[in-house]
């Protein structure tokens, strides 16, 4: 019997830019469901989207209040929610002034516009960016120019000049670029699309460093790592290290299309002001519904111990594959933000691991990548390696 559904999924594939034919429904938990039922394990949450899973009751029901009462004010007026989910966001990131914007690409360019406002009143001169090679910082013009990964600049540039290459990891290769133009530096703490390169620990240090001594605004994008996935409620608090301008979106909406980037007030005081930046409906009362209520569960529910005490058991799981593998070369990553390298191209293994009913993601330099919903137990995890190492075994 020919299925209606699925064929027009098929059929409709070619309006928009999905790249798997499967058309997914709804979801429960850690489970997505598509059209006809079919049970998925998630271990992808939407791209760390959805940190507390499927289905929140909580969560939904807060939106659905939000929603009866007002969706969308102009940013000229107060709205209670965003005040307060404003609020949260800066106790819970250690930053001081947030603006709301609609995805992380955007909150990248809020950001390096806040570091070139800085220069610009401080009269320094500064203008140019340091960023990492692999890096990836988002889709938009500003954004992809500080994207080190060639793959997302090349076929646009020539992009916003005044931006230098270093090597991530490598303090050397930062301070042979360090001018007196130098405006800021910006980095993942930990790189997602790049393929999950953690930074270490002399490498965040240095780097804080060097931008007090030479007076360069340090930017960490934590759009990916940010808000519990790496077993901290930011990956900057795991390093102690604190940037001047932090960048968010992802899990901190939970599903709902929300970032921010916040600065520290002293950055505030001198940056970015309402008028010379904002966006029709960043943070709007839905968006910060979101954000509010996100946060108020992640604290009670203790999202970011489980995390952290849930990990280990996610690393030693991992890193039995990468033995029984032998094309399987290693594992790396911190909290729920996982990666296996492969010996090998991996294109092959998203259509097996669908097959199986698993959902991973490929990232850059033959890595899988692991990023399940924050709430994912040992059980879901012991499931999602019987479901990977079925897939391998058709590919070994
Ligand atoms: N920065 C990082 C580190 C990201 O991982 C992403 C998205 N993968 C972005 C920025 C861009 O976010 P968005 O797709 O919401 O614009």
């Amino acid at each position: 019997m020919v299925n209606s559904k699925i064929q027009a999924a098929e059929e409709n594939l070619i309006h928009v830019y999905n790249r798997f034919p499967i058309a997914l429904d709804h979801g429960k938990g850690m489970y997505l469901y598509d059209t006809e039922g079919k049970e998925y394990l998630d271990f992808a949450a939407g791209f760390a989207v959805c940190g507390l899973g499927y289905g929140n009751t909580e969560f939904q029901e807060a939106l659905k209040e939000q929603i009866d009462k007002i969706c969308h004010i102009s940013n000229l007026y107060y709205h209670e929610t965003c005040g307060e989910a404003a609020k949260e966001l800066n106790r819970i990131s250690g930053m001081d002034r947030v603006f709301f914007t609609n995805s992380g690409s955007e909150a990248n360019e809020g950001a390096l516009k806040a570091a070139r406002r800085y220069a610009y009143t401080k009269k320094t001169g500064r203008y140019e960016f340091i960023a990492m090679d692999n890096s990836f910082h988002g889709r938009s013009f500003g954004a992809v120019s500080v994207t080190g990964h060639e793959a997302y600049r090349e076929p646009f540039e020539p992009v916003l000049p005044g931006v230098k290459f270093a090597r991530f990891n490598d303090l050397d290769s930062v301070k042979e670029l360090v001018s007196e133009k130098t405006c800021a530096i910006i980095l993942e703490p930990l790189q997602g699309e790049g393929g999950i390169n953690l930074a270490t620990q002399e490498f965040m240090e240095g780097i804080r460093r060097l931008c007090d001594e030479k007076g360069i605004l340090m930017i960490c994008d934590e759009v990916q790592c940010g808000m519990g996935r790496t077993g901290s409620m930011f990956a900057w608090q795991g390093f102690g290290v604190k940037p001047d301008i932090l960048t968010m979106a992802k899990a901190i909406g939970n599903g709902i299309p929300v970032g921010a980037f916040a600065m520290t007030e002293e950055v505030a005081e001198y940056s970015l002001k309402p008028g010379d930046h904002g966006a029709t409906y960043g943070g709007n009362p839905l968006a910060c519904t979101a954000v509010k209520k996100a946060i108020e569960i992640f604290e009670r529910d203790d999202i970011v111990g489980h995390v952290k005490r849930t990990a280990p058991y996610l690393e030693k799981r991992l890193e039995e594959i990468a033995e029984e593998f032998a094309f399987v070369t290693g594992r790396r990553g911190k909290g729920f933000m996982q990666g296996l390298v492969f010996s090998r191209p991996v294109s092959e293994i998203n259509a097996k691991t669908l097959e199986e009913g698993l959902l991973v993601i490929q990232a850059q330099g033959n890595v899988i990548r692991f990023l399940p919903p924050l709430i994912a137990e040992e059980k879901h995890i012991d499931e999602m390696v019987c479901k990977l190492r079925n897939a391998l075994k058709q590919i070994q």
